[in-house]
This record gives structure tokens, C-alpha cells and sequence, in this order.
């Protein structure tokens, strides 16, 4: 979400005449764009901008701004906190960033944040301005209306907001025609998306994925709640959607799980994994696991490592839990320790390492089709492969092969795997000579 936001930052930008720089120390407009789902970016940002206003002492005309969730969280503070910044603009004021620029440029210091009426929220998109590349992002939804206890986005995203889709269907055209081929459909909770018209989510998959040039459709992010049997069928239906979900579960015990207010047990979730997996037998699925959730005991971790187990996650994101202000978990009592949520965390992230180097390994040896994204970017001497794509279920493909092949699908045998990615060649008898979506694994 925070990449895409950039991206309209810089359209907005872009279309007022300013011009982006190669570097850092040539720009005399610099913005950082936040998140504040952890404590610890939050930290981030604050040592990026002491870091930039000592630089700015030796270069005093550079304007220095913070937008995003701690723009959004902070505010004011930050002026108070940081002389050196001169704007601060928060989630919902993306389409509003050219006259704040102007203003600063002409020496206000300005701090805005807070909500906005809907129909302004959504006018902050622009048709069409990204980065060249092969695969891209299209916002569909803004905020949401679960209010996790634990997560701070519904405050400074705001309610639930959904794009017609007429509007999205629109930008994917205008995508397609510069080229590029996977589209990726975000927003916080995507699976609850829901047109003014009716439309539900699985019917805006199969109106995007016949956009003639999406090669490749994926989504992200989904609450596993809101995994409805349409959008489990949607895996086996519609050919050139990528065989991946990402379903954060967050933890494996009911009593967390309803500390959290995720609204589901680890039997649905589980149910929900065995469906999709008989929908789709090739599916893979990753998520996202808080560990030391406030009153989570050794009981309870020992839940999630079944849940693990059980779901045997391609992969996962997984943190210690971070007090958020202003959310219902930072108050709740029964603190885990530390050291007690480190040691829990590194059990399970070697777990999970085992696991997907399982899953991976047993890819060897196959041929998927992998959607070649480019050059790549860590090529060493020798054997080692010059492009980079991802397969269907978003792993990483590394393989030697001709520039000319980049966005196209093509078939590659797996020939060695690792945690983070795989390497490969290509199946030189069956490559199409066209880019385009093939047929369905399930
Ligand atoms: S569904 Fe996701 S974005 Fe929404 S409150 Fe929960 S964790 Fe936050």
C-alpha cells in the first residue's frame, strides 16, 4: 500500500513539473513516506529525519517532508519535534501534495492530517503514473473496518472505502497498454471489497482478469473471515489467477485470536486452509503471526506451533508484538516478556525456515511458469543465473535466459531450491511464443 502511495505522490508531483532525482543528494524536495504498524519503522523514520536535518544545514533550501501512518499518527508533534521538517501530510491529503509542496517552497511549515469526506478520498487518484516494470499495483479499497485490537490502520486510514469498477478496470487497461503484465489488486482487506453496485470481490477478480494483456492476477491482503466459498472457488476458476494467498492468522490460540478481536477460531482458519487446498491442491499460502501477544502463555504459543503444523505456511512474516498508541491491545494487561517473546519468535521462524525449504525442495525437478519480472539484481560470477521472475505461487525464480524474455510466461524447470528462492532453466520445447496465461493447475 505504502509503494503505491508513493507512486501517487509521485504523479502528483510529476504532473506539477517536478522532476525525480537519482539520488538523495541531488533532490531539493525530500518525502518520507511511513508506516507505523510496528514500533520499530516508527524508529526508523525518526532517525531518517534527524539523519536528513543535519544534511539539511549544509544544503538549506532542501524541503524535508514526512507523510504516511506516523504523518497521520503524529502530526503537529513532528514540527515541534524536528525544526528542520517543513511538512507533515497524512493518508488521506496524497492528492492535495503539489500545494503543499508549493507552500513549503515558499516558507510555511505545515502540518495536515485527519479525515476527509469520501468523495475527496478517492479523488486523490490519478489515471495513471508508475514506475516501468512488468508487474504493478492497483489500489481497489482504502482503510478498514475490523479494528483489530492491536492495529492502528483504521484509524489512520479510515473507514472502509471501495473504487468502482468502472474506475479500476479503467486503470488496468491503461496499465496493460504500457506494458505491463501482473497486476496485483491491493487494499487492506481486499476480500471485502463491494462495489456501490454489488459487485463482491471474486466478481471484480474475474472482471480484471479478463482485461485482454493480464497475463497474471494476484491480491493481497485478505482477512481470513471474509474468505468466502466464491472467492475459494476463484482459485480453480479463473486460469490466470496466481496460485497464491496470503491469509494472515496472526496466532494459533482461540483465547488470543479473541484478544485480538480477529473475529474467527483456529478451526476456521484451518477449515478455510483445507478448502482452499482442495479447491486448488497447488495453492500456496503464507501469513502473517504476531508472537507475545499480551497474555499469551506457553500454552497458547504452543497452539500457534500447531497451527504451523498443520498449515505448513509456504512462508510467513512473523514479529514480536509491538504496542501500538491509541490501540486497545496497548492497554491490555499480561505483557509477555522480551526475552520470552524473542525466544518464542525464534522457534517459530526456524520452524517455518524448515518448512519452506520442504515445500520449496519438492518443487525441484518441475516446471512452472514462471512470469520473468527482469535482470537479477544480485547476479554472482560464474554459474549464476542473469533474470529473475516469480511462479504462480510468488516464489522467487532466479535462471539464465535472453533479455527479450521479460515479461513474458515462461515455462522453467526447477533445478535447485533454497528458503528464499529457487533457480531454474527454461523448457526450451515449450516455450509459447506469446506472453499470456496458460492453463490451470487445479
Ligand atoms: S484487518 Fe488488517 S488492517 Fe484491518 S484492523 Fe485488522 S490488522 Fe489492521
Amino acid at each position: 500500500m505504502n509503494e503505491r502511495d508513493s507512486e501517487r505522490v509521485a504523479a502528483w508531483l510529476t504532473r506539477e513539473g517536478h522532476v525525480p532525482s537519482a539520488d538523495e543528494s541531488g533532490a531539493d524536495l525530500i518525502i518520507i513516506n511511513t508506516c507505523s504498524i510496528r514500533k520499530k519503522a516508527e524508529d526508523k523514520v525518526y532517525s531518517l529525519v534527524g539523519r536528513l536535518e543535519k544534511e539539511k544545514q549544509k544544503r538549506p533550501r532542501l524541503i524535508l517532508a514526512v507523510a504516511g501512518c506516523v504523518a497521520e499518527q503524529e502530526g503537529e508533534n513532528l514540527l515541534r519535534r524536528f525544526p528542520g521538517l517543513n511538512l507533515v501530510f497524512g493518508t488521506h491529503q496524497v492528492g492535495r501534495v503539489a500545494g503543499l509542496v508549493a507552500k513549503a517552497q515558499a516558507g510555511e511549515r505545515i502540518s495536515l492530517v485527519g479525515p476527509l469526506p469520501d468523495a475527496d478520498r478517492l479523488a486523490g487518484y490519478l489515471p495513471f503514473h508508475r514506475a516501468p516494470g512488468v508487474s504493478t499495483f492497483v489500489t481497489i479499497m482504502e482503510g478498514c473496518d475490523n479494528w483489530c485490537s492491536y492495529c492502528v490502520v483504521p484509524a489512520l486510514r479510515g473507514r472502509e472505502l471501495c473504487r468502482p469498477p468502472e474506475e479500476i478496470s479503467g486503470e488496468i487497461r491503461s496499465l496493460v497498454e504500457a506494458g505491463y503484465r501482473e497486476v496485483t489488486l491491493i487494499g487492506q482487506n481486499v476480500n471485502s471489497y463491494r462495489s456501490g453496485n454489488g459487485l463482491s470481490f471474486p466478481g471484480l477478480l474475474k472482471l480484471a482478469a479478463g482485461i485482454p494483456g493480464v497475463s497474471r492476477l494476484r491480491f493481497a491482503t485478505s482477512h481470513p473471515k471474509d474468505l468466502s466459498p466464491e472467492l475459494i472457488r476463484a482459485f480453480a476458476e479463473i486460469p490466470n489467477l496466481a496460485r497464491h494467498i496470503h491469509l494472515p492468522a496472526q496466532s494459533g490460540s482461540n483465547r488470543v485470536l479473541a484478544a485480538m478481536n480477529r473475529r474467527y477460531t483456529r478451526e476456521d482458519y484451518l477449515d478455510k486452509v483445507e478448502r482452499l487446498r482442495a479447491a486448488c491442491p497447488d495453492i500456496a499460502i503464507t501469513t502473517d503471526m504476531i508472537i507475545g501477544f499480551p497474555g499469551e502463555d506457553e500454552p497458547d504459543f504452543r497452539q500457534t506451533m500447531d497451527l504451523l503444523e498443520k498449515a505448513r505456511f509456504d512462508g510467513s512474516f512473523s514479529f514480536v508484538f509491538s504496542p501500538r498508541p491509541g490501540t486497545r491491545a496497548a492497554d491490555l494487561p499480561g505483557p509477555v516478556e522480551n526475552a520470552d517473546g524473542k525466544r518464542r519468535l525464534k522457534i517459530f521462524q526456524d520452524r517455518q525456515d524448515e518448512i519452506t525449504e520442504e515445500i520449496n525442495r519438492a518443487l525441484v525437478g518441475r516446471v512452472h511458469e514462471v512470469l520473468i519480472e527482469g535482470i537479477n539484481p544480485r547476479p554472482c560470477a560464474g554459474k549464476c543465473a542473469s533474470l529473475s521472475g516469480r511462479t504462480s505461487g510468488n516464489k522467487i525464480v532466479h535462471l539464465p535466459g535472453s533479455l527479450d524474455l521479460i515479461g513474458k510466461i515462461t515455462p522453467v524447470r526447477i533445478t535447485e531450491a533454497a528458503i528464499h528462492s529457487l533457480r531454474g532453466t527454461i523448457e526450451d520445447n515449450l516455450v509459447s511464443p506469446e506472453p499470456g496465461p496458460k492453463e490451470a493447475k487445479c
